[in-house]
């Protein structure tokens, strides 16, 4: 924590207004690459958290009566604007985050597709009507917004998953409180002032920062009616918890371990590329990072390749060209994920890869570890427990297909997963039978393109409607059912012509 005056501060967003907090709790924001202050960020006081959730209840009056080609438009001239901006977005990402420039583009990007796909809300928000239900009667659904709603997002998307939130929210007519990750919150608020300039009235999207406190009250709040989170199983759990308690929807995605099958039939050097990709880039820190390998049968001879394709990887920071693998995001961050390679040898696993203490020119100060594979890995090693969160594969073997698929849904999370194969039948039977949200055949590993939404299994979600796609249009509504009829000037009360009971 600081309470510097130098450097500058990360404003809320209050009623239209970019406003400075008046509390005494700030927080630094680093670039992990260099450890330099970029700002710093405040942790809101309860008064202003409750001005936002005051400003945005106030809002909903008028914002819910917004003509659905109205709240489209904004969208539309929103993704315009991200993608004026694309660099200066990227940059602000990669200087805070730490992922190269590169990958911050296509954070940035899953974002704006989200954003494009609330700019068609007009046919994504539609009823439905079924003509004589009984005589003279006609059933039909409005799908109405619910009011004011809460997002809680984690560091390591910090463009994607706000994006995944407040334009569906907002389309869909819902005023909107965003409570973005406090270790990288810049390039979010740099959303949020294009949001603005597209034509996001005042009150419609509010932001404040903080930490549990702020979580909590968003939890808590009467006047919040839904919470959307994403972010660590730990904490997820207890928002949905706290939440639905409090009587409020609530969709939370949380924590993964998500594993890779490769069958000796695959295409080897696309496989083992894809692998690298998947394990190291963005320093292991995408929910839908590949954290897992499990060889079966013959492909098991193919790991002294897989290492030296992950020995071939650059690293670097997030800003020089060809950089690779850029920094985890903070000290902490580091230490854990040393520390976690520490037990992983203790614990028996053969370190075939060590990435621990590279040479980054440049950058001295960097929380750089670089990609670390561990052989014979155990279900019971705190390594395969426990979600690293860093650029650390470890890789399992089985002598069949289905040995691989019973170790995969014994695992605790279900978020992503991947097959590698030649074999139709084989991937048939793989989809059919694993038991993860996400599941890639040939693709290491895929988020889904907003025309769907994303999920999860067991411990990898809370609540039944994932973000964005069409679950969200239902998550962010709420079904009213209205049947009506209509009496001719000669009938006589309301007795003829109906069969039902009203
Ligand atoms: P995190 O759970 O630490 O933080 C997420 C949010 O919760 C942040 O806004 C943070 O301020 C808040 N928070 C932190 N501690 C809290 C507490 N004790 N009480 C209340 N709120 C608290 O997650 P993170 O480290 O920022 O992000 C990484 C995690 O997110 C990983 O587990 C990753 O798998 C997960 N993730 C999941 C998905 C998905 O779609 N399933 C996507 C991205 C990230």
């Amino acid at each position: 924590m600081t309470t510097s005056n130098a450097i500058p501060s990360v404003k809320l967003l209050i009623n239209g207004e970019f406003v400075e907090s008046r509390t005494s709790q700030w927080r630094d924001v680093v670039n992990p690459a260099t450890q330099e202050v970029l700002a710093r960020v405040p942790f809101a006081t309860t008064e202003e958290m409750n001005a936002a959730v005051a400003s945005a209840k106030e809002a909903f009056k008028t914002w819910r009566k917004t003509p659905i080609g109205a709240r489209a438009r904004i969208f539309l001239k929103y993704q315009q604007l991200i993608r004026e901006n694309m660099k200066e977005l990227a940059a602000i990402l990669t200087a805070e985050q730490g992922k190269t420039l590169p990958d911050a583009e296509g954070d940035i990007f899953r974002g704006l597709e989200v954003v494009e796909h609330a700019a068609n809300i007009g046919t994504l928000q539609m009823g439905e009507l079924a003509n004589n239900v009984a005589g003279g009667v006609d059933t039909y659904t409005l799908l109405q917004p619910l009011g004011v709603c809460a997002g809680i997002t984690p560091f390591n998307f910090p463009a994607m998953i706000p994006l995944w939130m407040f334009p569906m929210a907002i389309a869909t007519g819902n005023t909107f409180i965003l409570k973005p990750s406090e270790q990288d919150p810049m390039v979010t608020m740099r959303l949020v002032e294009l949001a603005l300039e597209a034509g996001v009235p005042p009150g419609v999207l509010n932001v404040i920062h903080g930490g549990a406190d702020a979580v909590n009250l968003l939890c808590d709040h009467p006047d919040i009616k839904a919470v959307s989170f994403v972010g660590s199983t730990k904490v997820g759990t207890h928002v949905y918890n706290r939440a639905t308690l409090n009587g409020k929807r609530a969709q939370c995605m949380m924590g993964a371990k998500n594993h890779a099958i490769v069958l000796p039939d695959a295409n080897k050097q696309q496989t083992l590329n894809n692998l690298a990709g998947a394990a190291f880039g963005a320093a292991g820190q995408r929910c839908m990072a590949l954290s897992v390998v499990i060889l079966v049968g013959e492909a098991q001879a193919w790991l002294p390749e897989l290492v030296e394709k992950a020995k071939s990887l650059k690293i670097g920071a997030g800003v020089e060209p060809g950089a690779d693998v850029g920094p985890v995001i903070s000290c902490a961050a580091l230490d854990r994920v040393s520390s976690l390679i520490a037990t992983g040898e203790r614990e028996g696993a053969r370190l075939v890869l060590d990435g621990r203490n590279p040479e980054v020119s440049g950058y001295a100060q960097g929380n750089f570890v670089g990609p670390t594979i561990f052989d014979g890995v155990t279900a019971e090693m705190s390594i395969y427990r426990e979600e690293v969160f860093g650029p650390v594969l470890c890789v399992m073997h089985a002598a069949t297909m289905n040995e691989a698929i019973a170790l995969i849904n014994a695992n605790p999370n279900g978020n992503g997963t991947a097959l590698f194969t030649r074999s139709g039948a084989a991937a048939r039977h793989f989809q059919e039978e694993i038991d993860v949200g996400q599941v890639g055949i040939n693709v290491p590993i895929p988020v889904p393109v907003p025309l769907f939404s994303f999920t999860g299994s067991r411990a990898s979600k809370l609540g039944d409607l994932g973000p964005y796609g069409k679950q969200v249009v239902q998550f962010y509504t709420q079904t009213k059912t209205v049947t009506q009829r209509w009496f001719d000037e000669d009938e006589v009360g309301g007795a003829v012509n109906t069969t039902i009971t009203l």
